[in-house]
């Protein structure tokens, strides 16, 4: 064989591997998901983001015809389970339910973030935005934003509040509130809503700020009282729940959002059949039930949506967080 034709030959196998790659990778493509898809909630159970990820992924599932199975990597605010999803292979089979924390606030707090919110992620859709609220043990003394002030006034550094992590809205919400209202709270982070509520629910912490959909159970049974909501405007759910605002801290604003996201880089068609199986999903009829029950505000967006949401996110909240003190310097 001539040095040319070996090279010819050399040419061919390589175009005709190529070729064969690409027809394997279509054809994975066309066939996506043709076995379960692992969702990574980033807390632990029991919290918001658990709460709407077996919500939205069972149908999803049903929707694809694969199971969405839940896969709880909690801790760090969220900095472990996202930074899982972001070094996982990008072809579906692998993807985050992000939130405010894991793709606006642990950027602008956390010493350490070991992933970026934008580069390092393929953006889906953003399912809801999700009020927050401010929630205390019923033998804590106070029942409005003004005599939780008032408490915390005369009691410097007695009393604590549970979150779900530093770097979460949780965290920023009981920050917010000591710096606008100018009193002192000891922070005590979980590792997630879950557990933390457990604790406040049992007596061992007297205060939490939650997302609304984990606390409003325990708020409507009466083991928790309720003092304000975090949002601007009040909630559908609990009309006569004033915010936090209206109580006396002008200003005031936290909330939280629910996102699907992948690993960088995955195949477009992939990405447009999860949007679509996420976003039918929160059309079906029961799943709108359950979060207009919590008031979460329903979204469904493009992928191009979500990746401008989580840019303007980024931007909104880090001078926020920075003057609240809540900043790990
Ligand atoms: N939703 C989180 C949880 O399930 C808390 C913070 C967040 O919404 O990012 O614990």
């Amino acid at each position: 064989m001539t040095e040319s034709r070996l090279f010819d030959r050399r040419s061919f196998l390589i175009a005709a591997g190529a070729a064969g790659l690409a027809g394997t990778h279509a054809r994975a493509q066309a066939n996506f998901p043709s076995r379960p898809i692992t969702l990574i909630v980033p807390f632990a159970a029991g919290g918001s983001t658990d709460i709407v990820a077996r919500l939205v992924g069972q149908k999803m599932g049903e929707i694809l015809g694969q199971s969405v199975v839940i896969e709880n990597r909690a801790g760090a605010g969220g900095n472990i389970g996202s930074t899982a999803v972001a070094r996982a292979q990008a072809d579906g089979y692998t993807l985050l339910l992000g939130t405010i924390s894991t793709h606006a606030l642990n950027p602008a707090i956390l010493k350490t973030v070991t992933f970026d919110a934008v580069k390092d992620f393929t953006p889906i859709s953003l399912l809801a935005i999700v009020p927050n609220v401010m929630v205390v043990h019923p033998d804590f003394p106070a029942k409005t934003v003004k005599e939780v002030l008032e408490v915390l006034k005369a009691n410097p550094g007695k009393y604590s509040y549970a979150s779900s992590g530093v770097g979460t809205p949780l965290h920023l919400s009981g920050e917010l509130f000591k710096s606008l209202g100018g009193v002192q709270m000891n922070h005590v982070p979980y590792r997630g809503a879950g557990p933390a509520l457990n604790d406040v629910v049992a007596g061992a912490v007297p205060i939490m700020f939650d997302n609304l959909p984990s606390s409003a159970g325990f708020i409507r049974n009466g083991q928790l009282r309720a003092i304000g909501v975090t949002t601007k405007a009040r909630v559908s759910s609990f009309p006569d729940l004033p915010t936090i605002a209206e109580g006396g801290l002008a200003g005031y604003e936290t909330y939280t959002w629910n996102a699907l996201f992948g690993p960088a880089n995955m195949p477009r068609p992939i990405v447009e059949k999860i949007n679509q199986a996420a976003n039918q999903a929160l059309k079906d009829e029961t799943v709108k039930k359950k979060l207009n029950d919590v008031s979460a505000d329903i979204v469904g967006s493009t992928p191009e949506q979500l990746g401008e949401h989580v840019k303007v996110e980024l931007a909104k909240w880090a001078p926020i967080a920075k003057a609240s003190g809540a900043v790990v310097e």
